[in-house]
């Protein structure tokens, strides 16, 4: 067995860092922390306004990846200037100035207004004074969206190659609080974290009961699939069948942050402590199960 991975940053667009001990086969991508604004994204609201819904701190929270032998695949961009959590298919038509000439899809998330480009930045406050046209969001999607599935794509042939199976954790925030833009009813108060499954399709139960049993016995309250049971990047590239194996988790941001102004708070160390021992006993399930073949 062997598997090389490399270090790789794109300016603006995305970084893997590789790992920094023996290889392990997780793969740990961080797709909302991103909080760096392009140069010719032109929104009508502040950068602080588009950078509301990012997974502020995520990438950090879960910077412990390569020491345990996994790569950390990181966006560098807000989530709502381009969510690579979304399909190609959930453009918003009513962001697009003419007739957008690829196949869309009836989405929920783009009717909300969280599609691929996001229609408002918060709430009912419109990201832009003008629809875009289609060349824009076209070379949008070639520069973020392409290169970040790519990579992750690539990470996950090559432990999977490697290793005959590959489990994939793919990290985000939540509010405390559900939200006028959320699944949920505004105003739902959530648990400390959710994993999601893709409602038990897009990895095997014994990896999904591993992780939800680990935080509960940090004392988190954890819940499955509800509000989110994840997205794009947990269900386009997963298939348990052949061990591939993708979850998502939200960490509810009032474990590590004020909200409001986006610090981190005093509780952020032990959280971070607790998401390691947390990847240390997904490292330790992840071998036991390439070793058994
Ligand atoms: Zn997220």
């Amino acid at each position: 067995m062997s598997l090389e991975i490399q270090a790789l940053d794109i300016d603006g667009v995305l970084s893997v860092v590789p790992p920094r001990a023996a290889p392990v086969p997780l793969v740990f991508d961080s797709p909302h922390s991103g909080l760096s604004l392009p140069a010719d994204f032109r929104p009508a609201v502040s950068a602080e306004m588009v950078r509301i819904a990012s997974d502020t701190h995520v990438d950090d929270l879960f910077g412990f990846a390569p020491d345990l032998g996994a790569p950390l695949l990181i966006a560098q961009f807000p989530r709502s200037f381009l969510d690579v959590n979304r399909s190609l298919k959930d453009v918003d038509l009513e962001l697009v100035n003419g007739q957008w000439p690829h196949p869309v899809r009836d989405s929920p998330s783009a009717r909300r207004g969280m599609g691929l480009v996001w229609r408002y930045a918060w709430g009912d406050v419109p990201m832009y004074e003008h629809p875009m046209s289609v060349a824009e969001l076209e070379a949008r999607i070639d520069r973020y969206w392409r290169p970040y599935h790519g990579a992750l794509v690539e990470l996950l042939d090559a432990n999977h190659a490697a290793f005959g199976c590959v489990y994939h954790i793919n990290c985000h925030s939540m509010p405390a609080i559900g939200h006028k833009l959320s699944p949920d009813p505004a105003g739902t108060v959530r648990a400390d974290m959710v994993i999601g499954d893709y409602e038990g399709t897009s990895c095997e139960p014994g990896f999904v009961a591993l992780a939800a049993e680990t935080l509960k016995g940090f004392g988190y309250s954890v819940a499955l699939n509800v509000p989110f049971k994840g997205a794009e990047l947990i269900s386009a590239y997963s298939d348990p069948s052949r061990k591939r194996n993708s979850i998502q988790i939200e960490l509810n941001r009032r474990l590590y942050m004020d909200e409001a102004t986006r610090e981190r708070t005093a509780d952020y160390a032990e959280l971070r402590r607790n998401l390691m021992e947390f990847g240390a006993a997904l490292k330790t399930y992840a071998l036991h199960i390439s070793s058994i073949g």
